[in-house]
């Protein structure tokens, strides 16, 4: 086994565990979204992370439905699959809310309060202990670059970098 895949279990002993593995190996809304309307790719290089998302948006913003599929880590899988259970059956302006918090969440200074109090952030609360690995944050925030770039409609590929 390698170093990298040890410091990566290591790692996921202190995250929100069990809800992350059952969604890394079980991860919802796996596969191409047939008669997508948005799509985009995600790519984490630093730590080989590869997505593409998948969404159906209607006439009136509203998402349909949502799919993912590549491969990558552990916390990448989990984020993506929890993401696709998140905004499916949402709109637009609630899933940019979902990435703003998302992001947010990820990447800010604990002290920092954050107001998320206009949509219910539910599991992806379980994505809060990737902070204490900032090396694994780009990990997690891949899948929802993804989402904001395919709400978009940006042709070229989200990256982390
Ligand atoms: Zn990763």
């Amino acid at each position: 086994m390698s170093e990298l895949e040890t410091n990566s279990q290591d790692e996921l002993r202190d995250l929100y565990r069990d809800l992350i593995l059952d969604h890394a190996k079980n991860p919802r809304h796996f596969g191409k979204l047939q008669d997508a309307t948005h799509y985009a790719d995600g790519i984490n290089p630093l730590c080989g992370d590869k997505l593409r998302l998948y969404l159906r948006i209607d006439s009136s913003d509203s998402i349909t439905a949502a799919s993912f599929e590549g491969s990558g880590c552990a916390i990448s899988v989990a984020s993506a699959s929890l993401l696709t259970e998140t905004i499916a059956g949402s709109n637009v302006s609630s899933a940019t809310a979902y990435f703003r918090t998302v992001t947010n969440r990820l990447t800010r200074s604990q002290s920092q309060p954050v107001d998320s109090s206009d949509i219910d952030i539910g599991k992806i609360r379980a994505l809060d202990g990737v902070r204490e690995f900032p090396a694994r944050v780009k990990c997690a925030t891949l899948a929802w670059h993804a989402l904001s770039a395919a709400m978009q409609q940006h042709s070229t590929p989200a990256s982390t970098e």
